[in-house]
């Protein structure tokens, strides 16, 4: 089985409906909410395993990468009850559809050539209404008028569920979002990382980055935890400024920040770790009350090639070692990766 395109704002449930169909699924809830992850190319393990099984999927080859999906993604069994909602949605719809097999086809072909006329924030054009009507009540044989009500009845079902995946993605992009700097997360950075080593993206050059502050404890220590935070808040911000909005910046621990940089080479992994490592060391750090200065702020960053290792452990590991490094070397610089040097006995 293979997903043609991420599924769009506005046909939704007919590609689900019709997918499922197609491929012989039964109508169950969890079956639509897997579906529907999979028609949204959220999880890249998830379309390797739906692409594995073929185009008669039993129950249970679905039950079994439902499990390992949901497993994957807390904020998906959080949002279980919008799951269910939306399958109770699907449901509807089903219903609606099967009045007449062929209607889900014309209703899908329409929404292909009319997809601005159905959106979840304006009501659908008379002009696309009518279409609809013609549509429906040519298959039905019914007069226009019921082929209209019936199109209302799916035009508020596309609806409910259009506002039910916004909660959901709001969900999702909250799971990843660290509250203090406002960042990528951990779980946002193990993610993008390990797309790095997807089959299609491991002939493009990438690099990771670990930046850690240097005797960061002792800022705390001097001028209290909160301080603390407010300093790794302004860090955050002046690396997002250094590397710009579209660089992936996670903050991956308590005083630790990650940068992937795609399809980049050694020469601008080291420009931007140093514009990273510049942009600290100038900043200033001050409290804007009172105008206390905490002084100066520095970082040391390992850099790792997405080529010098195979796994996204492996690249981090090597990152991890490199940061290693810098610090033993004096701190407030980068260092590379470098195997003949950094061996593992070395890791602390
Ligand atoms: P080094 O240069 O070797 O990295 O020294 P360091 O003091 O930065 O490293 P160490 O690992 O000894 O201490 C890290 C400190 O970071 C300890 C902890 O109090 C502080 N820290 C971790 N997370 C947070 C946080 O969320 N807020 C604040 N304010 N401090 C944090
Ligand atoms: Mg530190
Ligand atoms: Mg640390």
């Amino acid at each position: 089985m293979t997903s043609s395109k991420k599924v769009q704002s506005n046909d939704t449930a007919v590609t689900v409906v019709s997918v499922m169909r197609r491929y012989g699924i039964s109508a169950l809830p969890r079956n639509y909410a897997l579906v529907y992850e999979f028609l949204n190319a959220t999880d890249a393990a998830l379309m390797r395993e739906f692409a594995a099984i073929g185009n008669a999927p039993t129950q249970s080859q679905l039950d079994t990468i439902g499990r390992r999906f949901f497993a994957r993604h807390h904020a998906a069994r959080v949002a279980e009850g919008a799951h269910a909602r939306i399958a109770d949605e699907f449901r509807h719809l089903v219903d609606l559809f099967e009045q007449d097999q062929s209607t889900l086809q014309n209703f899908s072909d329409l929404l292909g050539k009319n997809a601005a006329g159905i959106s979840t924030t304006t009501a659908p054009s008379a002009e696309f209404l009518n279409n609809v009507a013609d549509v429906l009540s040519s298959v039905t044989g019914n007069t226009i008028e019921k082929a209209e009500v019936v199109f209302r009845q799916i035009v508020e079902s596309v609806q409910a569920m259009e506002q039910v995946k916004s909660e959901l993605d709001q969900y999702k992009r909250l799971a990843r979002i660290d509250p203090l700097t406002k960042l990528n997360n951990r779980r946002a950075f193990d993610e993008r990382l390990s797309s790095i080593y997807d089959v299609d993206q491991t002939a493009v050059s990438h690099a990771l980055l670990i930046a850690d502050i240097d005797h960061f404890k002792k800022l705390n220590d001097t001028y209290g935890h909160p301080v603390g935070d407010r300093v790794l808040s302004k860090i955050a911000a002046v690396i997002t400024e250094s590397v710009g909005e579209r660089v992936f910046v996670a903050r991956t621990g308590g005083e630790e920040f990650a940068i992937i940089l795609h399809g980049a080479n050694l020469a601008v992994a080291v420009e931007t770790a140093e514009n990273i490592r510049m942009a600290i060391e100038t900043a200033t750090f001050r409290n804007q009350k009172n105008g206390v200065d905490y002084g100066r702020v520095t970082i040391s960053i390992g850099i790792c090639l997405a080529t010098q290792a195979s796994s996204d452990e492996e690249i981090y590991s090597q990152a991890d070692i490199a940061l290693y490094k810098a610090k033993q070397a004096g701190r407030n610089r980068h260092k590379i990766y470098d195997h003949e040097t950094m061996l593992e006995t070395d890791r602390r």
